[in-house]
């Protein structure tokens, strides 16, 4: 399980999260919705700890993340032990940010050789297996310049679930696709919301969070003002902002 208490955390005098809480249960799907600048991106950011905050703490299966706890004392931890941990939470960015020199399967297996420290011939044999998976077994060969955006993201989906994360942070992992590819990516992530794995994912397809969403977050200017089904907040928003933010979406 996630937990995220009451994280803060401010870029100058801007408050980008504003005691933020929220829990992620194990094999849950949250979508989180707001306006750019809301905190979302920020928020997923904390979560992989490529953003420090500044208060508040979140933990996977207790353990705090970027923290050691000693009795009462929180030790940070150094960048090493960071990276180590940071195994336990995958993101997929909006531009897919694959290695352009390494074909699709060697973006595949280059963390799990060198992070989890998987035999190389192991590690290829999961990532053709995640290949099948994101319907991309004959690419394994292409370079990344090779394919469409949906087949590099879908690729990009595939590395990040090598190393096996507890959960995967999705940021916006279709808005960079020409419409007709949007479907194909969502599809692999609908996919995955099946198999049990956690996901996080920040996007503006209302449709696609009402369908697969186990809960709905609103974001805005750094805090969550409305949490809960999709069925209650995309459809019978409590807050006024909430309702005036799908009205320009949808
Ligand atoms: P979008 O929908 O446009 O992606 P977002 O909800 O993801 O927006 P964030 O990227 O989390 O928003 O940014 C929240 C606020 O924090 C914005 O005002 C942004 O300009 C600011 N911000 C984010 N990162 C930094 C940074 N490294 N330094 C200064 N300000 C930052
Ligand atoms: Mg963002």
């Amino acid at each position: 399980e996630i937990r995220i208490t009451n994280v803060s955390k401010s870029f100058g005098p801007l408050k980008v999260l504003d005691a933020v809480s929220l829990a992620l249960r194990p094999g849950s799907v949250t979508a989180i919705i707001g306006q750019s600048g809301s905190g979302k991106s920020t928020l997923l950011r904390a979560i992989n700890h490529l953003e420090r905050v500044d208060a508040g703490f979140i933990a996977i299966d207790g353990d705090l993340i970027g923290y050691r706890q000693d009795g009462d004392t929180l030790y940070e931890l150094k960048e090493k032990d960071i990276l180590a941990r940071r195994v336990d939470v995958g993101m997929v960015f909006q531009s897919f940010n694959l290695f352009p020199h390494l074909t699709v399967i060697e973006n595949i297996v280059e963390a799990p050789v060198t992070v989890r420290g998987l035999p190389r011939a192991q590690a290829v044999a999961e990532a053709r297996e995640l290949l099948a998976r994101v319907g991309l077994a004959d690419k394994a060969d292409a370079y990344p310049r090779q394919l469409s955006g949906g087949q590099q993201q879908r690729v990009a989906i595939a590395r990040a679930l090598a190393l096996r994360p507890k959960v995967l942070l999705f940021d916006e992992p279709t808005s960079a696709l020409d419409p007709e590819l949007v479907g194909e990516v969502l599809d692999v992530i609908k996919e995955l919301s099946l198999s049990g794995t956690t996901l996080v994912i920040v996007t503006h397809e209302i449709g696609f969070a009402r369908e697969v969403a186990d809960q709905v977050v609103f974001m805005e200017d750094g805090r969550i003002l409305e949490q809960g089904p999709p069925s209650r907040v995309l459809t019978a928003p409590d807050h006024p902002r909430t309702r005036e933010f799908l009205a320009k979406v949808l």
